[in-house]
């Protein structure tokens, strides 16, 4: 049977039709579901977190690799089909909750790193949020491949020196190696969503990628430089959340030798470091 008309059984079934507060364009694509599975490297070592398991298309190819299996769905009409379709299989779990309300510490405690994987085809609604959920728990994941829309997946990836490149872009790549491993289409889903979505697989760093003194500075003075991005870097950050005069900031920049009339979309992570610690050093 195809998945859409799984899809539509579910609701002849239910009487639920997919919930669209909830993110609900299920996968319906048959061909695509093994190539996910193995872009995110399951093995059957593996503990596997899928979040938002939806009507199990993805589970099903799962469950046949990992050694672990732990399915997160917040509504409970999926949870029952789930729940008979998983529940005899050794090793799988299902977790009826908002995964953004859940403590994911227990879970991982019987796996090395490297063998817990989470693969989710999020919600767009909470897609960003759930990632950075993911990303605090670096010392237990090894990699998440995670569903965005498309828009969403370019800013993830992107490098200095492009239009894409911004806040979310150096966020991540402190905590994570960033990739798109897959486009896909609208018509991949159903319901049809409006927009395209992108696949990427993050793979967490076990420590950040640079060493900072102060995160909270770090991270205040990557908002302001983006925040005001067409400014010059000087008078961004002058204008942002950070509180700094001007003769503490040109200081900064001479120490470090950065002109400050550079625009912070052309800055790599690795220089947010070395200003953010300057100021510490300064300030203190
Ligand atoms: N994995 C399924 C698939 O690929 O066909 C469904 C994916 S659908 C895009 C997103 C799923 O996440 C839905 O089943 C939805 O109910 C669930 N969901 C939405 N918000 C959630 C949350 N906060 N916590 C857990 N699951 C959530």
């Amino acid at each position: 049977m195809s998945l859409k008309r799984k899809v539509h059984d579910f609701v002849c079934h239910t009487g639920r039709y997919p919930n669209k507060k909830l993110g609900q364009n299920f996968l319906i694509d048959a061909n695509i579901l093994p190539k996910i599975v193995s872009e995110a490297g399951v093995e059957s070592v593996d503990l596997v977190v899928e979040i938002g398991a939806g009507l199990g298309f993805l589970t099903s190819e799962i469950v046949q690799i990992a050694e672990k299996t732990v399915a997160i769905e917040v509504d409970s009409y999926l949870c029952d089909t789930l729940h008979e379709q998983f529940s005899k299989i050794p090793n799988f779990t299902l977790i009826e909750e908002d995964v953004l309300q859940l403590n994911l510490s227990n879970l991982f405690l019987d796996y090395d790193r490297k063998n817990v994987k989470i693969i989710g085809n999020l919600p767009y609604y909470a897609s960003t949020p759930i990632m950075w959920k993911l990303l605090e728990y670096n010392q237990h994941i090894g990699s998440c491949l995670l569903m965005f829309q498309k828009e969403v997946a370019r800013r993830i990836v992107a490098s200095p020196g492009s239009k894409d490149y911004g806040a979310l872009s150096i966020g991540i790549d402190y905590y994570a190696k960033a990739e798109i491993v897959l486009h896909l289409s609208p018509n991949q889903f159903y319901p049809v969503p409006k927009v395209s979505s992108s696949l990427v697989k993050l793979t967490l760093r076990p420590q950040p990628k640079v060493l900072v003194k102060d995160e909270v500075l770090f991270f205040q003075l990557i908002r302001s430089a983006f925040q005001f991005r067409r400014k010059m870097l000087r008078n961004a950050i002058g204008n942002g959340c950070v509180s700094l005069d001007m003769k503490q900031m040109d200081r900064v920049f001479t120490t470090l030798k950065i002109d400050s009339d550079r625009r912070g979309e052309t800055l790599y992570i690795s220089e947010f470091a070395e200003i953010a610690n300057t100021f510490t050093e300064i300030t203190n």
